[in-house]
């Protein structure tokens, strides 16, 4: 026992330490495989929250020209910044839709006004439509999580569809209505095993016909 118990430790260490070197030896003998590389380039090439935040100089000057570089508060001083109207610490990004040419003093009003801030995102929605704050990388993410709610959800119409008939027949053959716990069963199944199991229970009800509603098993146990 005693020999086994210092024995163990002992190995466990020279496994880790093989381990490590064995690692470290991989790392510089092996170039980074070309698959891998593809991979860290395409993340390098992302831009980065701050850099999405940040409004490019062609969207400041398209915007001071289309506002005659007035304040777009309507305050009529000379607009001096551009204000995320959906802010950045809340995914605003730097894009035309969510830019608002400001003077100053308008600005810092706005930042530390969550009222007047909710009212131009209200005015922003209205004008650019909900999610105005969105750029392309957003969309895309957005539009992919659109299609696969979408996907999930056809599925399980399509899920609930195919559990009909199984229902119907154990409904009429049962002449009640499925309980919550036996629609959950049938839920649970997936096409393969709702195929088996509807084939089952009409070959079953083919063969055993039964007038619905008496001489259940159930009802002569409860007698
Ligand atoms: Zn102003």
């Amino acid at each position: 026992m005693s020999h086994q118990t210092f024995w163990k430790p002992e190995k466990k260490i020279k496994e880790k330490k093989s381990y490590s070197s064995l690692g470290q030896r991989k790392k510089s003998k092996n170039p980074i495989p070309d698959w891998k590389k593809d991979i860290f380039a395409h993340h390098q090439s992302r831009p980065s929250r701050a850099d999405r935040a940040e409004f490019p100089l062609e969207v400041i000057s398209e915007l001071i020209e289309e506002t005659q570089g007035l304040c777009q508060c309507g305050c009529g001083r000379k607009s001096t910044q551009t204000h995320h109207v959906m802010p950045r610490g809340r995914s605003g990004r730097g894009v035309k839709t969510n830019a608002m040419r400001v003077c100053d003093t308008c600005h810092d009003r706005i930042q530390t006004n969550e009222e007047e801030l909710q009212g131009w995102i209200t005015t922003y929605s209205l004008t650019y439509g909900p999610r105005f704050w969105f750029d392309e990388q957003d969309w895309e993410e957005y539009n992919r999580k659109q299609a696969a709610r979408e996907r999930v959800e056809a599925e399980k119409k399509e899920h609930l569809e195919s559990m009909k008939p199984v229902m119907e027949l154990i409904t009429s053959a049962a002449g009640r209505t499925l309980k919550a716990k036996e629609v959950r069963l049938l839920e649970a199944m997936d096409d393969k095993q709702m195929l088996v199991f509807t084939n089952m229970i009409s070959d079953a009800l083919k063969n055993f016909s039964v007038p619905a509603s008496s001489y259940g098993y159930g009802e002569r146990f409860e007698d």
